[in-house]
């Protein structure tokens, strides 16, 4: 299997409209969750940083999206995180046409990673996102973050929720994921390997 040094990681830009989207022949990881949920610290997981993607600071905040550069074989794709209950109408609007303009381009993504929160019932924002990545007809899989703060008996019971409420076909991944204690990040890379 082709590795992927993810030491090798570069910030490349910050696209705050479709003109600035990286349009790139090498495989495209693209990142979605609601704010919180833990996206950045999944992203520094994989690339064993600490603070290399931003990670809490003034959530829905910033309607870009952020693209890294991968070991100059592959990028690393932020979608700007959504449902945080204290952001203007504007910001909002401004989200959903940037994701209007994304997903209009499915050259722009190669597999999708979308986040959840392992504790609980993905919200309706959730299901709008799955939405959105199943229409785009790019591979998906699907992290369950913060598996952690879990009880083991609570794991499957939420896996199948989670499976159940975003209505995953049965040949997505559903990966329990602790952006904290490192479980599920081989799964998660062998998931991005297979692109190389
Ligand atoms: P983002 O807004 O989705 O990028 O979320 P952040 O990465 O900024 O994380 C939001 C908060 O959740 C921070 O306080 C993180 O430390 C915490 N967090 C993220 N992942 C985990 C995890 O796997 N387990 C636990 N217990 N906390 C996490």
């Amino acid at each position: 299997m082709a590795g992927l040094n993810v030491n090798r990681a570069e910030f490349i830009r910050s696209a705050a409209s479709p003109k600035q989207f990286i349009r790139t022949p090498l495989p495209t990881v693209v990142f979605a969750g609601k704010s919180n949920v833990g996206k950045s610290s999944v992203i520094n997981r994989m690339l064993n940083r600490k603070n290399f993607a931003r990670v809490g600071a003034s959530p829905g905040k910033t309607v870009h999206v952020n693209y890294f550069f991968i070991d100059e074989k592959l990028y690393f794709v932020d979608l700007p995180g959504y449902g945080y209950a204290k952001v203007s109408q504007s910001e909002r609007d401004r989200w959903g046409k940037l994701m209007e303009d994304f997903f209009a381009e499915p050259s722009l993504m190669s597999l999708g990673v979308m986040i959840v929160d392992a504790r609980h019932k993905p919200t309706a924002d959730d299901v709008t996102m799955a939405e959105y990545f199943k229409n785009s007809g790019c591979r998906l899989v699907v992290v369950a973050n913060k598996l952690d703060k879990l009880k083991k008996s609570e794991i499957e019971p939420n896996l199948a929720l989670i499976r159940e409420t975003l209505k995953l076909p049965g040949d997505v991944l559903l990966i329990p994921f602790s952006a904290e204690k490192g479980q599920g990040r081989e799964a998660l890379l062998a998931e991005i390997l297979k692109l190389l």
